[in-house]
Formats: structure tokens, sequence, C-alpha cells
């Protein structure tokens, strides 16, 4: 299988990099510390393309191809996870919409997320259902030509600032993943209110919340794709949703990296840098070469998924994602130590990108589910 980045991959690397050391890393830790959510940064940021970069031209996006995603993810998460993730998931759930949205909806939605105008969330995970998605219990009843939604969705992403949510809820209660059908629903809507959640370890700029839906009526053309077919139209989104996950551990890895490796040349102890002392060398270039092995596992997951070779991308979109998250903690707490007691303090970002990369551990599938998938293809 042969990947590679292009020359057009690297100038969007490139670009993202600097909006990322000129826009995000200078408001960095002033987000981490109040946990304000950085609407700014997202206008601008889609002013050069890096909001929903896959969304199509004909959309108002810009039309990446997987591998320019993964890139623009990885850094954004480079510059800092907590902006990262507020910009780079402010189009969540419009991968369904692309696919199997209506025209309308396309026409109604994508402009104002490409334009960084709106937002978008992805409302699945439900209190007593996580990792278990078929078993959600969320529920929509057609009455009168409409869908009437009652149910709970937690742990959802931009939960309060979203304008619209792509909502997951049982058609047929008795079917399991059979009768799973996902809905559009408006965030004004009558019934629907979002509490935040604002005491996380991490990735403290990025919204969380918890989303009540008490009767909340949709017209039936809500429907986004086919009734019952819900479950389905998710499991065409895990590949790339987990390369992307993938690529923003891999951003805080190489972030935190980074870091250490200017500090290593800064830091004197016993009349040198400490960075001549070979223990700390050993750290660094252990720590480059994990980055390194999960970014070509992330741009072969991510080049499977362009190329729609479904079972390829599943499997290498799950050892990416189990990789790579679990590398980038091992990576942040030993970029951490470099640093010794100043790694301890919100003086340096080290101890940011410690929290922040912790997450990748668990959304999109925690890393026991990733095993379990990976299992599943072996056996
Ligand atoms: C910051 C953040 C943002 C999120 N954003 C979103 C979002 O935008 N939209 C959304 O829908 N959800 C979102 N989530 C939810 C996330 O996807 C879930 O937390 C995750 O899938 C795990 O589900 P759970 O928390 O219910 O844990 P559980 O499923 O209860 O798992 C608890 C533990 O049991 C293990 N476990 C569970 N089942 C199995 C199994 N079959 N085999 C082996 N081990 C198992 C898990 O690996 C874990 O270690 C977010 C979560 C966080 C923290």
């Amino acid at each position: 299988m042969a990947f590679q980045l292009s020359a057009e991959h690297e100038a969007v690397r490139r670009a993202v990099r600097e909006f990322g050391e000129a826009e995000i890393e200078p408001v960095a830790r002033e987000h981490d510390e109040t946990g304000a959510y950085p609407e700014e940064l997202r206008r601008l940021a889609a002013e050069y393309d890096f909001v929903a970069p896959n969304i199509p031209e004909a959309y108002g996006g810009a039309g990446m191809d997987t591998l320019a995603t993964t890139v623009v993810t990885e850094e954004l998460w480079r510059a800092d996870p907590g902006i990262g993730s507020a910009v780079g998931s402010a189009g969540f759930g419009t991968s369904m919409l692309i696919e199997y949205g209506e025209e309308w909806m396309k026409e109604e939605w994508l402009p104002p997320i490409a334009a960084g105008e709106a937002a978008s969330a992805s409302a699945i995970s439900e209190p007593a259902h996580g990792s278990n998605v078929a078993g959600i219990e969320t529920s929509a009843e057609r009455e009168d030509g409409e869908w009437v939604i009652d149910g709970t969705k937690t742990w959802i992403t931009n939960g309060t600032v979203a304008d619209v949510a792509i909502v997951m809820a049982k058609t047929d209660p008795g079917a399991g993943h059979r009768g799973i059908t996902a809905f559009l629903v408006p965030t004004d809507t009558p019934g629907f209110e979002a509490e935040k959640i604002d005491n996380k370890l991490g990735i403290h700029a990025s919204d969380l919340a918890t989303l009540y839906l008490d009767g909340v009526c949709v017209p039936e053309d809500n429907v986004v794709g086919a009734v019952d077919e819900g479950f389905y139209q998710l499991m065409d989104f895990f590949a790339s949703g987990r390369t992307s996950v993938a690529a923003q551990a891999i951003g805080a890895a190489q972030g935190a990296l980074d870091a250490a490796t200017e500090y290593a040349g800064e830091r004197e102890q016993s009349g040198q840098p400490i960075g001549e002392f070979q223990a700390i060398r050993h750290k660094l270039a252990e720590m480059a070469t994990n980055v390194e092995a999960a970014r070509s596992l992330a741009y072969r997951a991510a080049a499977h998924v362009e190329a729609g070779e479904d079972e390829l991308a599943t499997r290498f979109a799950s050892m990416a994602k189990l990789f790579a998250s679990e590398r980038a903690v091992d990576v942040a707490d030993e970029a951490l130590q470099v640093f010794g007691g100043a790694g301890y303090v919100t003086d340096h970002p080290a101890e940011r990108y410690y929290r922040d990369a912790r997450i990748t551990k668990i959304y999109e599938g925690t890393s026991e589910i990733q095993k379990n998938i990976i299992a599943d293809g072996l056996l």
C-alpha cells in the first residue's frame, strides 16, 4: 500500500502550522484556564478552510481529501488540543449529512458550518449506553406527520454551542442496532436543552454537554438517510472518525515532543544542557519514534478510507486510533518528565498536553473496543 503526502498536502500542513503558531498558541493557556469556547478563532480558521475541510466545494467547503483533513487535524492539535478540538469538531456529524442527507439539509447547513458561522454536534452516547451504541434508549415516534424525540444524550461535543445536531434515536425499540435512525435537529427546537459539562480533565476550550430532549418535534423530512438504517450509516464513518482521533493524538504527541525538545536544549544542569544527558536523549528518541510510527499508521488508514477500501480502512483506523492514543499519553508523560518540576505547573504546555492527550483513548470507541475490533478481524 503506497501512500504519500503530495506537495499540496505539505502546503496544507505549512498553512495550518503557521495559523496555529500565530493564532492558537498565544491564547492556548488562557483558554485552558478559563474554559472559554473560541468562537472567534473558529470563524477565523474557517477563512483559511480549516473548519470541516471535508465539506465539498459545492457547499462552500474546501473539499479536502482524507489525508489532507488528517493533516489539518494533526496540526490544529499540535498547536493546542483544546482549541484544536473546538475548531476541528465544528462540523461534527457533517459526514453523515454529506453522504446521506437530503439536498435541502446540505444547502441549509453545510455552507454556514464551512464558513465558521455555525457548528454541529453528533449525539450518540447516553448516560447508560456509551460503548454499546446498539443499546441507546432515546426514542423517536411518528405522530401526525412529525417525529417526536425523547431521551438524554451525554458527553456531546459542542452540545451548548451547536446550531444543529445529528441525533441518533430508536425508531424500533425491540430491534437493537437495526432500529436506530439519524435525525437532523436544530438546537433551537422547543424541548431541546443543553447543560454544559465544565469539569473535564483536559481540552477545556472544547464544549461538552448533556442534552435533554423532551418531546422534541421535527418534520418527517428531518430523517437523515433511511429509517432504521442509522447504525449502518454511522458505521460508514467509524473509520474516518477513528483516523481523525489518531490524528488528534499524533498532534498532541508532536506538540509535547516539540516542547520537550526545545526545553532540553535550554535547561542546564551540572553545567550542561539536559539534552546532552543520554537519559534525556533516549527519551526524546523513543518519543519521536512513537510519533512517526503512529503517523504512518494513521496516514495508511486515511489512504484506505480515501480509496473506499472498507475492510482495510476499518482495521487500520482501529489500529491507528489504538496505537496513536496510547502512545500519545506515554509521549506526553515523558515530555512532562523532561521538564522536571517545571512540567508539573501551567507555566509550560507539558502538563496541558498530558491532560489533553488522555481523551483520545476514550472517545470514538475506547482502546478496549478498538482491540475487540482488531481481534474480530483476525479470528
Ligand atoms: C470529552 C468527550 C467528548 C465526547 N464527545 C462525544 C460526542 O460528540 N458524541 C457522542 O455521542 N459521544 C461523545 N463522547 C462519548 C464517548 O464516545 C464515550 O464516553 C465512549 O464511547 C465510552 O462510553 P462510556 O463513557 O459510556 O463508557 P462505557 O461504555 O461504560 O465503558 C466503560 C469501560 O468499560 C469498557 N468496555 C465497555 N464495553 C466493553 C466491551 N464490550 N469490551 C471491553 N471493554 C468494554 C470501556 O473500554 C471502558 O474502559 C465523548 C466523551 C468525552 C469524554
